[in-house]
């Protein structure tokens, strides 16, 4: 059997040999091909849509990679309540069922202010799913979100390695509480997401091999991957682009190891190459997040340099991704798109 068919056995292969696979572009065509076939048993042609509403830049953390750090100079602004429920009006009328409520960690969203919002969405879309990305808090706010009608939550944990994670962060932050939180999220009863970037500035094999381990031991519902771009005005914005080819491998490995798992075919992907969103589509993504936030902020959200769809309206990012997942061989569904877990037998 070669790598890639026991990878797809097995969903796991010895750290040796996912080096092997992931250091070379020789298995890329199987592995393309074999995640696609993993994809389309277990979901179909289908990719889901998240209509993503990026509510604040404001952020009081500084990781050295993002754009919206506390320390760079960027126009700040925030999303009232009324703006995300236009978002939302708007992402409802072109038949998104998933609202993306993505920001910075922004201390004038405080547990209170931000279960307004999620309660006034849930009573609005009782058949919609509500993601939260908005970084670490207490398992305790987590819970009141939930309670309040989120119930996904996607959380980067950008790297599992201990060296690793401190090269990204200021000592300030800790990967131990990251992870903490996402197993909390997970007990707390969210669809968790988790995910990391590809070729991020000192990233090695090993390295992407221990993202691998860690997600197997949290065994995530979706699962975001993007290559690295540098920010403007970062320590990092010298380093170079992450590579769209290992982000490609990297999804094909993730169908393999996590055949149930929501991938999307991240923005970051399509910004660093034209057809970047239908690639992540064929190598066993199945997700695409169009931007549904108000025109005239969206460039202000610069995490990473050069980001695509800043300037289209919602419904032209619609249109533009129905004919890209289409000319990919898929189709948009209408459906909620929840995960489909494992039934244990
Ligand atoms: S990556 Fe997230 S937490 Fe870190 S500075 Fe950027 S927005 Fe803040």
């Amino acid at each position: 059997m070669s790598f890639v068919e026991r990878l797809r056995a097995e969903r796991d292969l010895p750290d040796e040999e996912l080096k092997t696979l992931l250091e070379t572009d020789r298995f890329d065509e199987e592995l393309h091909k074999t995640a696609d076939e993993v994809r389309q048993s277990v979901y179909g042609k289908a990719v889901y849509l998240r209509g993503l509403i990026e509510f604040t830049n404001y952020c009081k953390n500084d990781c050295y990679y993002c754009g919206i750090r506390k320390s760079n100079k960027a126009e700040r602004y925030r999303l009232t309540k009324r703006q995300i429920l236009d978002c939302c009006a708007q992402g409802y009328a072109l038949g998104y069922k998933t609202f993306v409520l993505q920001g910075g960690e922004d201390p004038f969203f405080t547990d209170d202010v931000l279960c307004d919002v999620i309660a006034a969405i849930r009573s609005l879309y009782s058949d919609c799913a509500i993601t939260l990305s908005i970084g670490e808090r207490s398992e305790e706010s987590y819970r009141l979100f939930f309670e309040s009608g989120a119930n996904r939550f996607l959380l980067r944990h950008e790297t599992a390695d201990e060296n690793h994670y401190s090269v990204l962060h200021p000592a300030v932050m800790s990967l131990s509480n990251r992870k903490q939180c996402l197993f909390n999220l997970k007990e707390i009863g969210y669809q968790v997401g988790t995910g990391f970037m590809v070729g991020s500035p000192y990233q090695t094999t090993r390295n992407i091999i221990s993202d691998l381990r860690f997600m197997q031991s949290l065994s995530p519902d979706m699962i975001g991957i993007g290559p690295f771009i540098p920010a403007k005005g970062t320590p990092f914005e010298s380093f170079p682009n992450g590579s769209v080819e290992l982000t490609l491998r990297l999804i094909s490995v993730l169908r393999l190891m996590f055949p149930h798992a929501l991938i999307p075919a991240t923005t970051a992907l399509g910004t660093l190459h034209p057809q970047g969103r239908e690639l992540g589509l064929k190598a066993g993504a199945n997700v695409v997040m169009p931007n549904l936030s108000p025109v005239e902020y969206r460039g202000k959200y610069s995490i990473y340099n050069n980001k695509i769809c800043t300037g289209e309206e919602s419904a032209q990012c619609k249109d533009c991704l129905k004919r890209r997942i289409e000319s990919a061989g898929y189709e948009i569904s209408d459906s909620v798109g929840n995960v489909k877990r494992e039934t244990v037998k």
